[in-house]
């Protein structure tokens, strides 16, 4: 068999959202499950529907998460240029090749000609397709005379090159996803090949690229699947073995009903994109995983789920686990619902297996964060004992604030709870306590311990008051542990200074 070469073909019109980065993951992985060649193409010959930026934040966004391509625009390789863009000439030269065969034909009709015939079929309440049954009587090659047709050409009349739909033919087409099934081309129309300014459209360039390029498999998204006809003809009129082919299904929203769109994120309340993209238009910020706090491997993880089950519902794999394990076979014709609790569970999972040094990494490089000048010792420890119950490396920041700002509001409710008319006694007793200690955790679990056994005090009556005054709130670690973080002074100046304001 020839070698495995799988290539992820995204146009460069707006950045990449879920589906995108799931198409690119399987492409990914497929193609190094098989031993063979990952290929980023920019497909960027719809010019009226580029984006600035959009090409970069691809990039950007595969770089991210992991998915190296082994050819790409950016990196080159034996079979560019990798932009359609700069591919002009290749187009050219099997647009001369498809038109010698029965399969391509000229078409002169101008666009309000066109628009006039679609109105026509309107008013019958039919809808204008340019095909089998229509070519006959429009402007084109098929109608004109070979004369008519140079004084056209020498008179630089534009023109489109469409492909001619054979007649009444059955295609038995094969998804490596779905299976067989087949088509009768009466139902597809001539699709415009290239276009009047001599760009070809995406069919056309697609395929010239998926040969040129030695593509063996043709991994994408769902929405393709009825140009799949079209482009077994193509790869006939050409006379080329044709790659494998296989359609993914949609992300649902989390409802589980339609396709999860690109204003959902708005909608739900968490990101359809892998990075922060600012539409150069509107000057709107979409956001991103990568900038809402997701790990690259945590993200790359769910979206791998979004539509395949590994075998023995394994649910955490790293890329390369995911490398050994991908299988076509187990990808599911059925939609894929999106979950944002899934997505936070899968942060949770991964962030819990970073060391508390690497989450301290994250956390100095995020913004915002200030840690007001604590010793990268003390934050290690914080970090050890607020990491199992966070989401994102940020929550351990937010729910630990306390660590470094003194409480100077107290919560109302938690002190109705914590508080009553002697805590303060016996607080200000327990400073005396805290004084004498050495201020290590254990040492203060059981002096603490002790303190309350002496007095008959429940261990709520010093440990919640003890908390309130130290967080401000009745959340955060075991006490003893935040008193040895805090350290003696800082401790018992939180304390006295609660039993001042709180009465
Ligand atoms: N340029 C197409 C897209 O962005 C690629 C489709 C394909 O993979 O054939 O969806």
């Amino acid at each position: 068999m020839s070698r495995v070469r799988v290539r992820f073909a995204p146009s460069p019109t707006g950045p990449l959202h879920l589906g995108g980065v799931r198409t690119a993951l399987y492409d990914y992985l497929f193609a190094k499950n098989q031993g063979g060649d990952f290929v980023l193409r920019i497909e960027d010959t719809d010019t009226a529907r580029y984006v600035e930026g959009a090409e970069e934040y691809i990039m950007e966004a595969l770089e991210w998460c992991g998915l190296i391509p082994d050819e790409s625009p950016k990196i080159g390789g034996p079979y560019g240029p990798y932009k359609q863009s700069e591919r002009r000439d290749i187009y050219d030269k099997y647009l001369l090749e498809i038109l010698k065969t029965d399969y391509a034909y000229l078409a002169f009709d101008t666009p309000e000609e066109l628009d006039e015939i679609r109105k026509e079929f309107e008013q019958t309440g039919e809808v204008f397709a340019y095909n089998y049954l229509t070519r006959n009587r429009l402007k084109n090659s098929l109608t004109l005379s070979e004369v008519e047709v140079l004084k056209l050409l020498h008179e630089k009349v534009p023109y489109v090159v469409r492909f001619k739909m054979p007649v009444d033919k059955t295609l038995n087409l094969e998804d490596m996803i779905r299976g067989k099934f087949s088509v009768n081309t009466n139902t597809l129309d001539d699709k415009v090949l290239v276009k009047n300014d001599g760009m070809p459209t995406y069919h056309f360039a697609n395929i010239v690229d998926d040969h040129e390029m030695k593509i063996s498999h043709v991994i994408r998204g769902e929405e393709w699947l009825p140009s799949l006809g079209l482009h077994y003809l193509l790869y006939e009129a050409m006379g080329w073995e044709r790659p494998q082919f296989a359609h993914l299904s949609l992300i649902l929203k989390p409802e589980g009903k339609g396709k999860l769109s690109k204003r959902d994120g708005d909608k739900f309340g968490f990101p359809v994109f892998p990075l922060n993209f600012k539409d150069p238009a509107t000057g709107v910020v979409s956001k991103g995983y990568r900038e809402e706090g997701y790990l690259p491997d945590a993200f790359i993880n769910m979206v791998a789920l979004l539509g395949w089950s590994p075998a023995n519902d394994k649910e955490i794999l790293s890329l390369d686990e995911m490398v050994k394990e991908f299988d076509l076979n187990k990808v599911h014709k059925a939609g894929a619902r999106f979950s944002k609790e899934k997505a936070e569970w899968f942060n949770h999972e991964y962030l819990k297996t970073k060391s508390d040094e690497e989450i301290l990494g994250m956390l100095k490089n995020t913004e915002g964060v200030d840690f007001q000048g604590m010793e990268d010792e003390k934050l290690i420890k914080i970090i050890g004992l607020m990491k199992e119950r966070a989401t994102f490396a940020k929550d351990i920041y937010n729910d630990g604030r306390f660590f470094f700002e003194t409480p100077v509001v107290y919560d109302e409710k938690a002190v109705k709870k914590a508080w009553n008319p002697d805590t303060a006694t016996i607080l200000g007793e327990l400073v005396s306590v805290l004084q004498a200690s050495n201020f290590k955790a254990e040492t203060l679990r059981e002096e603490i311990h002790a303190f309350a056994e002496d007095r008959s005090l429940g261990m709520g009556k010093v440990m919640m008051p003890l908390r309130l005054s130290l967080v401000g709130e009745l959340k955060g670690p075991d006490v003893p542990d935040i008193l040895e973080i805090l350290g003696k002074e800082e401790s018992i100046m939180r304390i006295n200074n609660a039993v001042k304001i709180i009465v």
